[in-house]
C-alpha cells in the first residue's frame, strides 16, 4: 500500500472506491467466494456500495497472515510499537474529515453533531494507547532471596474483534488499539451496516503497521463472526453488541477456553432529585439519551425517574428542546438528528413507540419535526418519542430500544427510584442529578452500573474505565488496566541462583 493516501471527500465515491472489498495482509482484498451484500445510506434507502461478504475461507485467511504478522511484531521493543500506534492516531486525525463523511453515510449519523465528532476522537485513542506502552511492566516477586523471582506481561496472539455499526470507529479503536500496543494481532469484523468506515481507517493504517498485523473482515455475523470466534487460532475476543449475541460469542468462547471481553445492551437509568438544576438536567437527558444519534447507543439514558416537584417542567422543557433539533440530511451541516441505521432497527423503534401510544395512562410526547426535504421521503427518520408514565413493567420500560424512545417515570420516593433504577438485568451507566451532596454519595454507591455519573452524562473516552455490570457485559474497556488485563497474559519466572 503507498505511503500517503490522498483523502477521499466525497463519501459516495470513497463508498464505491471501497465497495467489495476487505483487508487481509495489509491488501484490499475481494471476500474469496466473490460475493458482496448491498451497504444501504439509512436517509434515501439507496444503495451507496457493496461490502464485501467474508466467510469462513476469509476469516482462515485473515487469522493466518495475523499469526504470521504477530511472532514479528511482539518481538519489537514496546514502545516501536506504541510510536507506530501512536503514528496511527496521526494519520487517522488527518483523515478524519473524510472518515466522518463516510461514517455519516453509511450510518446514518448528523455529519456535525456525530459523525465528526466520533472521527475526533478516534485518533485519540491510539495517541492514548500509543502512550501507554511503556507501562507493559512486569513485577518482582520476593519469593525467596536466592531466586529471582519476576512476571512479565505476554501478548496472548491473535485477537477476534467483533463490533457493532452505532459507533463503529470508537469503539474498533478502543479495542485494537490496546491489542496491538500490547503485541497481539488483530483480525477485526465489521458490522453488516457500517463496513466502510473502518476499513478506510483500517487502510489508511497500513501505511505504519506491519502487513497482516490489522485485518478487517465484512460479512454476516453467523457466517464471518462465528468462525472468527472459533477459530482455534484466536486466543481471544473482544466484542461489543446485543446481549443475545455476546452469550452465544461467550460460549464458543468457553468451549476454546479463551478468555473475551464483553460489551453488551443497557438500559440505563437519570434520576433528577426534586432539587436538581432542572435546566441542567434536561440538557444532561438530551447528551445522555443521545438524542443526536437517534438514541442509538448502549448507554442511552433512556429511563429517566424525575422528582415529582420537578416532572411537568423537566418534561415540558425536554421536550421544548428535542422539539428544536433538526432532523435531516445526515450530510447537511444544519442537521442535528440523522436517520434510524436499518430498516429493522426503524420497524423495531416504530413497534416499541406503537406500545407506548397503545398503554393504558400513558402519553406518548413526539419531538421534532420530520424532514421536509422530498428527497429524504424513503429515509428511516422516527421523531424521537418521549414516553411519559408508560407502566414500568412495560416492554419499551423495561427492553433495550436503541432508538430516540426515552420512557420518563415520576416518584416522590428517593428509595422507589434507586430500587426502580436498579430494577433491571443491565447495568452499564446510571446519572443522578441532585444539589444534595448525602443523596449524590449515596446513590453512586447503590446504582447497579459500571460508569455512575453525578451532574452530568458525558459519553466513553480514553482513560475512563467503561463496561458494564450484570448484562451489560464482562470486562472493562479503554485503560491501562484494559491493555493489561484484557490483552496480555502474566507470566512467572523464577531464576534460581543458588
Ligand atoms: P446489533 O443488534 O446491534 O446488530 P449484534 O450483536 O447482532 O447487534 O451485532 C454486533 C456484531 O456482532 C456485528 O458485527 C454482527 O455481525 C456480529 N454478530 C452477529 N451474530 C454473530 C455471531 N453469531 N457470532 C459472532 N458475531 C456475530
Amino acid at each position: 500500500m503507498s505511503s500517503t493516501i490522498e483523502p477521499v471527500l466525497d463519501p459516495f465515491a470513497l463508498a464505491r472506491e471501497l465497495s467489495g472489498k476487505q483487508l487481509i495482509d495489509g491488501q484490499l482484498v475481494a471476500s474469496r467466494s466473490g460475493r458482496t451484500f448491498d451497504v444501504v445510506n439509512p436517509a434515501t434507502q439507496e444503495t451507496v456500495g457493496q461490502a464485501a461478504w467474508g466467510d469462513e475461507a476469509d476469516v482462515a485467511a485473515a487469522v493466518a497472515a495475523a499469526v504470521k504478522a504477530q511472532k514479528e511484531w511482539a518481538r519489537r521493543p514496546a514502545r516501536e510499537r506504541g510510536r507506530l500506534v501512536a503514528e496511527c492516531g496521526r494519520i487517522l486525525d488527518a483523515h478524519k474529515e473524510e472518515i466522518a463523511r463516510l461514517v455519516a453515510l453509511e450510518t446514518g449519523k448528523a455529519l456535525r453533531t456525530e459523525s465528526r465528532v466520533e472521527a475526533g476522537v478516534l485518533s485519540d485513542a491510539f495517541t492514548f494507547f500509543g502512550g501507554l506502552a511503556p507501562e507493559m511492566k512486569g513485577e518482582t516477586v520476593p519469593f525467596n532471596p536466592a531466586m529471582l523471582t519476576m512476571t512479565v506481561r505476554e501478548p496472548i496472539g491473535v485477537v477476534g474483534a467483533i463490533i457493532p455499526w452505532n459507533v463503529p470507529l470508537l469503539l474498533m479503536a478502543l479495542k485494537i488499539a490496546p491489542a496491538m500496543v500490547a503485541g497481539n494481532a488483530v483480525v477485526v469484523k465489521s458490522a453488516e451496516e457500517a463496513p466502510f468506515a473502518v476499513l478506510r481507517a483500517c487502510q489508511l493504517m497500513q501505511t505504519v503497521l506491519p502487513p497482516g498485523l490489522l485485518n478487517l473482515l465484512s460479512g454476516m455475523g453467523p457466517e464471518c463472526g462465528a468462525p472468527l470466534v472459533a477459530h482455534p487460532k484466536v486466543g481471544k475476543v473482544t466484542f461489543t453488541g446485543s446481549v443475545e449475541t455476546g452469550k452465544i460469542v461467550y460460549k464458543t468462547a468457553a468451549d476454546k477456553l479463551i478468555p473475551v471481553t464483553l460489551e453488551l445492551g443497557g438500559k440505563s437509568p437519570m434520576i433528577v432529585m426534586g432539587d436538581a438544576d432542572v435546566d441542567k438536567a434536561v440538557a444532561g437527558a438530551v447528551a445522555g439519551m443521545r438524542f443526536t444519534r437517534q438514541g442509538q447507543s448502549c448507554t442511552a439514558s433512556s429511563r429517566m425517574y424525575v422528582h415529582a416537584d420537578v416532572h411537568d417542567d423537566f418534561v415540558a422543557k425536554l421536550k421544548a428542546k428535542v422539539d428544536a433539533m433538526v432532523m435531516g440530511d445526515p450530510l447537511d451541516e444544519a442537521t442535528d438528528i440523522g436517520a434510524i441505521v436499518s430498516r429493522q432497527q426503524f420497524d423495531k423503534v416504530r413497534t416499541y413507540i406503537r406500545i407506548g401510544e397503545e398503554s393504558p395512562g400513558a402519553t406518548v410526547l413526539k419531538c421534532s419535526a420530520m424532514p421536509a426535504d422530498p428527497k429524504l421521503g424513503k429515509g428511516l427518520f422516527v421523531q424521537p418519542a418521549l414516553l411519559v408514565d408508560i407502566p414500568r413493567d412495560s416492554a419499551p420500560a423495561r427492553e433495550e430500544i436503541f432508538g430516540p424512545v426515552a420512557c420518563i417515570f415520576k416518584f416522590t420516593e428517593y428509595e422507589d427510584a434507586i430500587q426502580a433504577a436498579n430494577d433491571t438485568e443491565y447495568g452499564l451507566a446510571a446519572t443522578i442529578w441532585t444539589r444534595d451532596l448525602k443523596t449524590a454519595m449515596d446513590a453512586v454507591h447503590r446504582l447497579e452500573a459500571g460508569f455512575v455519573q453525578v451532574n452530568q452524562n458525558l459519553v466513553v473516552q480514553p482513560n475512563l474505565s467503561y463496561g458494564g455490570v450484570k448484562a451489560s457485559g464482562l470486562g472493562k474497556e479503554a485503560t491501562l488496566e484494559s491493555m493489561l488485563e484484557h490483552f496480555t497474559h502474566k507470566k512467572t519466572i523464577i531464576i534460581n541462583m543458588g
